[in-house]
């Protein structure tokens, strides 16, 4: 099955040729930074699996710690993946187009969340990392 995504301006595409694994959420207050959200949303990748379509000449990266970066589109500021070595290793949820047949399985540093944030009961939630 070929999973795509895209940005907002839908000028950054990609396919994935395989099911996406381990989705999760994490709640953590950098990555409400990163993505300006309540938290994360992504699922991991196969890097031989995952390939760019288009406007690739637009994604830029941002290098965090231990070589691990994002990479987003400098036009509308979509934060499409996740990288490490220059491989994609994850993508975040929001730029999936249509039903990637994956759903959430955890969410993690909820002990860490924002105190506007309402978690619904019932999640697979874990304090901080799941390790
Ligand atoms: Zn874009
Ligand atoms: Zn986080």
């Amino acid at each position: 099955m070929a999973i795509t995504g895209e940005c907002f301006c839908s000028e950054v595409r990609y396919q994935h040729n395989g099911q996406l694994r381990d989705a999760m959420s994490c709640h953590c207050s950098r990555c409400r930074k990163m993505f300006a959200a309540q938290a994360s949303a992504s699922a991991f990748v196969e890097p031989e699996e995952f390939q760019w379509l288009s406007g690739q000449h637009l994604l830029t990266t941002y290098m965090g710690e231990h070589g691990y970066g994002i990479q987003f589109c400098k036009k509308c500021g979509s934060t499409l993946c996740t990288v490490h070595k220059d491989q994609v290793f994850q993508i975040m949820l929001g730029c999936v187009n249509g039903d990637p047949e994956i759903e959430i399985g955890r969410h993690i540093y909820v002990g860490s969340k924002a105190t506007w944030e309402v978690l619904p009961e019932g999640l697979n939630s874990f304090e901080a990392g799941f390790r």
